[in-house]
């Protein structure tokens, strides 16, 4: 079924031209604040971390430093992993997730691993609750050089001197109710195409890299996942959000091919979560436990492969 949806911004069958995304932009309110939902966590993780400030972002009359949270004891023996969180700023387990796993588990992997977390990629849209930039740009697909979202390109700059040293990526994600009602309509209309309706999966999956499959990691991650949260069916087609389920729970895309953030490492290991806040079987805390839970089993199994 195709739907040519009223949007409230554009004309059907004509992409955005620049009057049309800063109309966009002038209805995206701010709803919280990173700067007393976030940064209050980075400062107290400093006392047992380096904390590095690795981009700023100026939005006028906002502007937003990014942080990343290292590892004190970072060693160059050690293989690297990337937790990020907030790519997408609306999905907010995935920021809390990322700081609860820094605060609660992170030194636990000390001498083992050195931990890069970056907790909120994209400030600006946690604060509005959008999956967007000012600019009307998916961050999550703009992992490529030169990257057109500043978010992206910071991260791509933070990660660039240690790539090829990283054993494991994982990048926390939420599929929501206003993916449907909102974003993907939001989407269709930007660029003049039709609004196809789709399905919203109950429950968490986790995305692996069609160009580097590793099914075993994967399944280690739905495990412990599973003991926090739900897994999600498949569709009665046998898919999830319209892509083959190749395991319970886990779908497959072409990471870099697409720009997605989990492709930016070349690590071994890389996954993208996928929490569902709006089941009525999840509260919050089980959204962010369910990251922090695929986080730590994620690198749990890759030194664990690694030996
Ligand atoms: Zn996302």
């Amino acid at each position: 079924m195709t739907e040519l949806a009223f949007f409230p911004i554009g004309s059907p069958g004509r992409p955005w031209d620049a009057r049309e995304k800063a109309e966009w932009r002038s209805q995206q309110v701010r709803r919280r604040r990173y700067d007393a939902d976030v940064l209050p966590v980075v400062d107290r993780l400093r006392a047992r971390f380096d904390v590095e400030r690795y981009g700023r972002l100026d939005y006028a009359p906002d502007a937003y430093e990014l942080f990343a949270v290292r590892s004190r004891d970072w060693r160059d023996d050690l293989p690297c992993a990337l937790v990020t969180g907030g790519v997408h700023g609306y999905e907010t387990s995935g920021v809390l997730g990322a700081l609860q796993f820094a605060e609660q588990h992170a030194a636990d992997y000390a001498g083992r691993v050195n931990l890069l977390i970056a907790p909120c990629v994209s400030p600006w849209a946690y604060e509005r609750i959008h999956r967007w930039n000012p600019d009307a740009i998916d961050p999550n697909r703009s992992f490529r050089e030169p990257s057109p979202a500043q978010e992206s390109a910071a991260l791509l700059r933070l990660v660039a001197p240690l790539r090829g040293r990283f054993l494991v990526h994982v990048d926390l994600h939420e599929t929501t109710d206003s993916d449907e009602s909102e974003f993907r309509p939001a989407l269709a209309a930007r660029d003049g195409k039709p609004f196809e309706p789709g399905t919203i999966p109950d429950g968490f999956y986790a995305v692996d890299d069609s160009a580097n499959p590793q099914p075993a990691f994967q399944q280690a991650i739905i495990a412990a996942v599973s003991k926090v949260t739900h897994i999600a069916p498949a569709d009665a087609d046998g898919t999830i959000i319209g892509s083959p389920v190749i395991a319970p729970g886990v779908i497959e895309y072409p990471l870099s091919t697409l720009g997605l953030c989990a492709g930016i490492t070349g690590a071994r290991y890389t996954t993208t979560t996928e929490v569902y806040p709006d089941s009525p079987r999840a509260t919050a805390e089980q959204c962010n436990a369910a990251q922090v839970a695929a986080v730590c089993a994620a690198l749990d199994f890759a030194l664990a492969e690694r030996g």
